[in-house]
């Protein structure tokens, strides 16, 4: 039940004034928000659903960052919560040290990874596990004797986080330019999925952009890994052609080079598979997670290794320590937390659900390219999904960049009380989506239904 919540009005004028004043926010631009204040004051959250300080309702079909994956208001999750921090809120992982949250969640990622991805080293996100990824592979190559393998290849348009390392590798432009001394050797492909690059069709006008170009062209012997987001997410919702990511495992295979897959947004049911290779069967070298691993309800991330290469690790330093860990690799709590997570995403077969809802969701798209003619490119996977907008879509002529069309739709959504996820980016214009996994047909049905009524309002807006 709802409770209510809506505050007074100069309360609620006293927040957004103390939120301007006081609060930098991420990834938000500093004067619009000096000039606006908050979007939004959010306030409780239940099911899929936010509800702001007013009292509004929203639908929140992006799962807040992509990470809501069982859905707002868990009651169980808190009190999994508060039981371990009753009993041992936190204790550190650091020579040696363990506590019973921390392994039961490493050995529930290996029953649940795929191959021999058995052994999980701890951070608190995204940014902290790719980072981590980076490190202990050019750690690994240099105690094998490949000192010279130290560069990572990364995808234009993927996204990695915003620390030093994870910026470097993202490939997009604006995160790039912010993080203005790049880390040394990370370097970017910038053909998107063409599988017959990745296997080494040079007769293809591609092929130099393409990361088998790239590893050709730095020298393969000075490659330590690729990373690529299995779908890419932030970038605009890329999901490569069959047959892409077994392309590239191969690449890998044949010249000696560690895979690294983000799972980030895919991990966890996203994308209708418990983790995003499993769509293709690869099995990576490393896969980093982060958001869907506690559904957000605390902050925390991982780094699951294969066997093989813990073993190497093991062989070539013997008595040496891995010399890196963060205050909160392993917290207690958190990985409680997971493990509740993980086991309601199990309990109420939600990765079975969003594959179930990947095909109503596609049927909406359907729908909405059969009733507004600037609705095209629509694609789903799981429930990771995004369409485009053009504005002639027969002869593929974008809308102007200064109309800025997908955020105009998405201000529509949010009057409408849907919250979906603008990508604009050389002259493209696309609405993202990844609601939580209980998503059920009525509410996607809503949710095309409000998109439907805001493309209206937007091409009433006379753009066309
Ligand atoms: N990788 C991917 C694919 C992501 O989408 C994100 C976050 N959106 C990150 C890494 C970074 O994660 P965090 O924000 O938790 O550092």
């Amino acid at each position: 039940m709802t409770k209510n919540i809506a505050l007074e009005n100069t309360t609620i004028n006293e927040l957004k004034e103390s939120d301007k004043k006081y609060f930098l926010h991420p990834t938000t631009s500093i004067k619009q928000h000096q000039a606006n204040g908050p979007s939004f004051i959010f306030k409780e959250g239940k099911g899929i659903y936010l509800t702001d300080i007013n009292g509004d309702q929203y639908i929140d079909a992006m799962s807040s960052l992509w990470n809501v994956n069982i859905g707002h208001g868990r009651e169980e999750i808190a009190e999994a919560a508060k039981e371990q921090m009753s009993t041992l809120a936190y204790s550190s992982c650091f020579q040696g040290f363990s506590h019973e949250p921390v392994i039961r969640l490493s050995e529930k990622l290996a029953s649940i990874t795929p191959g021999d991805l058995n052994v999980s080293f701890f951070t608190s996100g995204g940014s902290e596990s790719n980072d981590t990824a980076f490190k202990l592979i050019r750690h690994y190559w240099k105690l094998k004797g490949e000192a010279k393998r130290t560069k990572i290849i990364g995808v234009k348009r993927g996204y990695h986080g915003i620390t030093v390392g994870a910026t470097s590798a993202t490939g997009i432009d604006q995160f790039q330019n912010m993080a203005t001394a790049k880390a040394p050797d990370f370097v970017h492909a910038t053909t998107r999925f063409k599988t017959n690059c990745e296997l080494g069709d040079k007769s293809d006008p591609d092929y130099a952009g393409s990361i088998r170009g790239t590893i050709e062209k730095e020298g393969t012997e000075t490659v330590a890994a690729i990373i690529v987001e299995p779908v890419m997410g932030a970038g605009g919702l890329f999901i490569p052609p069959a047959g892409y990511l077994q392309a590239l495992r191969k690449l890998c295979d044949e010249y000696g080079i560690l895979m690294i897959a983000d799972e980030v947004i895919c991990g966890f049911g996203r994308t209708g598979k418990m983790f995003g290779v499993d769509n293709w069967d690869v099995v990576p070298d490393v896969m980093t997670v982060a958001k869907g691993i506690t559904s957000a309800y605390i902050q925390l991330g991982a780094v699951i290794i294969t066997e093989r290469l813990r073993n190497e690790l093991a062989e070539i330093s013997p008595n040496d320590v891995f010399f890196h860990g963060f205050t909160y690799s392993g917290h207690t709590t958190a990985c409680a937390i997971a493990l509740k997570n993980i086991e309601i995403i199990e309990r109420e077969d939600l990765v079975g659900n969003a594959k179930r809802m990947e095909a109503e969701l596609m049927k909406g798209f359907k729908y909405l390219e059969n009733n507004h003619s600037i609705v095209t490119k629509s694609r789903a996977i799981g429930l990771l999904a995004g369409f485009e907008l053009l504005k002639d879509r027969e002869k593929g002529v974008p809308f102007d960049q200064a109309i800025m069309a997908a955020p105009k739709v998405v201000g529509e959504c949010h009057k409408r009380k849907l919250i979906v996820r603008p990508v604009v980016f050389e002259g493209s214009n696309s609405i993202v989506f990844a609601p939580p996994l209980i998503t059920n047909k009525e509410q996607v049905e809503t949710i095309i239904n409000k998109l439907s009524d805001a493309i209206s309002a937007f091409e009433r807006q006379g753009h066309l």
